[in-house]
């Protein structure tokens, strides 16, 4: 069993005031992350995971039970986005590639899916995060699929997807890809997300929630920040999706920028699916 934590950060920096300024694009990354050289023996294993050690930094997630995990946040400097926890590393074998693109993983077909918007202490989603949450919740909903989402709000961690604030400045989310059948089940919206509008808060939620149902980024062999490849990530795979556009590079014609699964986002989104999302989504559940 591939016990692999993944981690796709989807985090704008905060207020378009850092690194992003120049082109008033967000980026996918959690700024806030110190770094940290890996030692040889995770450098190593990183890698064997089919994972680009270079740049990657410890970092430890909190999550709202009061547990965390440490792991390893892989990627390009500044726009790390693969996590992997440490006690999951020595499981890893990395799997593939989704255009909209998929990870091999997915959530089994005809779930209901507990949605958990967490309102207890220190990691309460605000107002427009939960208006956001509940867009997004409606939107999958509405398109055809095999799977129910329910939502509820409450400082609970029994549920399906745990969506809740993680605090901090950054304006963005985080989240795992699904696993055993079920979906990633912790997805972290940063504190910055709180001055975003409910669009906005509808886009990004939707958006960690594709990752946790097993979506990549549509450009995730040239992402929209800073130009990066993602690659498949081992394991975890990026696997196009039939009926939708093949084109994965930012810029490259055909590719399907106003899908929900772009790498990054400006503050000026809709929240809404593309017609490719909507097939995607059709197409694997
Ligand atoms: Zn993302």
């Amino acid at each position: 069993m591939k016990k692999i934590k993944v981690l796709a950060l989807c985090a704008i920096v905060a207020g378009f005031a850092t690194s992003c300024q120049k082109d008033d694009i967000a980026n996918e990354t959690a700024p806030e992350v110190a770094s940290v050289e890996l030692s040889k023996e995770h450098q190593l294993a990183v890698a064997a995971a089919g994972v680009n050690p270079f740049d990657a930094i410890y970092k430890t997630v909190n999550y709202p039970d009061g547990t965390s995990k440490k792991g390893i946040l892989a990627g390009t400097k500044g726009f790390q986005d693969i996590f992997i926890a440490l006690d999951d590393l020595a499981n890893q074998a990395l799997n593939g590639d989704l255009k909209q693109y998929r990870t091999n993983a997915l959530v089994s077909q005809g779930r209901t899916i507990r949605v958990v918007g967490y309102t207890g202490n220190g990691f309460a989603l605000t107002s427009r995060m939960r208006t956001g949450l509940q867009w997004a919740v409606n939107n999958y909903n509405r398109i055809n699929t095999s799977l129910t989402f329910t939502l509820s709000f409450a400082a609970t961690t029994n549920g399906d997807m745990i969506v809740y604030n993680a605090g901090g400045s950054g304006a963005g989310g985080q989240a795992e890809f699904p696993s055993g059948g079920r979906p990633g089940k912790f997805i972290q919206i940063l504190g910055g997300m709180a001055n975003q509008n409910n669009n906005v808060n509808e886009h990004v939620i939707g958006h960690e929630m594709g990752h946790a149902l097993g979506f990549r980024h549509t450009d995730y062999a040239q992402r929209r920040c800073d130009g990066s490849n993602e690659g498949t990530a081992g394991s975890i795979g990026a696997v196009h999706i039939p009926g939708t556009p093949t084109a994965n590079r930012w810029g490259q014609a055909g590719l399907d920028s106003g899908s929900l699964m772009i790498s990054c986002f400006d503050g000026s989104e809709d929240g809404e699916f593309s017609a490719a999302d909507i097939r995607a989504l059709e197409f694997l559940y």
